[in-house]
């Protein structure tokens, strides 16, 4: 079985999750699913990126960044959920991108999806950025958490980071 393949819907137990709310310390436990999502992927020389949306305690959608060039984890993930993501909460362990790279911003992907959440794990570090996806989502009425399980959303992209510092870009 592929990991793209068992990430479909049936992946996990949305009865074990169902019970919880979206409080504080269930930010924390839905983090750590979108975080252990994001190693799946193999998106070198992008950063490795996971994303849960929930909606009253339940997952209803998820995705991972596969590959660079393909879809960002949290436009898969709120493709997954549809109409489901409407005042639902976002999850995804790096700061939605605000800039045109190879594929538009996530940040219009995830403002037309209706969101009314968005808990961040660690922020964007990319110059690109500096912040950008927050502050817009902010500004157009999302609320946004930033640094849930921080420590562990920027241990997952040391090796991004590494090579962001290398080019100079950080
Ligand atoms: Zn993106």
């Amino acid at each position: 079985m592929t990991p793209a393949r068992s990430l479909g819907s049936v992946a996990y137990s949305t009865h074990a999750v169902a019970v919880h709310r979206e409080s504080a310390s269930n930010d924390e436990y839905f983090m750590a699913v979108a975080l252990s999502l994001a190693r799946y992927g193999q998106p070198a020389p992008n950063p490795a990126v996971g994303a849960v949306v929930v909606r009253h305690g339940e997952i209803v959608g998820s995705g991972y960044h596969q590959r660079a060039g393909e879809a960002h984890a949290e436009v898969l993930a709120l493709q997954r959920a549809s109409v489901l993501s409407v005042g639902a909460t976002l999850y995804v362990t790096l700061e939605p991108c605000n800039h045109f790279g190879r594929t538009p911003p996530c940040v219009d992907a995830v403002l037309r999806a209706g969101v009314s959440r968005v808990v961040v794990g660690c922020a964007d570090p990319n110059s690109q950025v500096c912040g950008g996806g927050a502050a817009r989502l902010r500004a157009l009425g999302v609320e946004v958490t930033i640094d849930v399980l921080g420590a562990r959303a920027r241990k997952l992209l040391a090796p991004w980071l590494r090579s962001l510092r290398k080019a100079g870009r950080s």
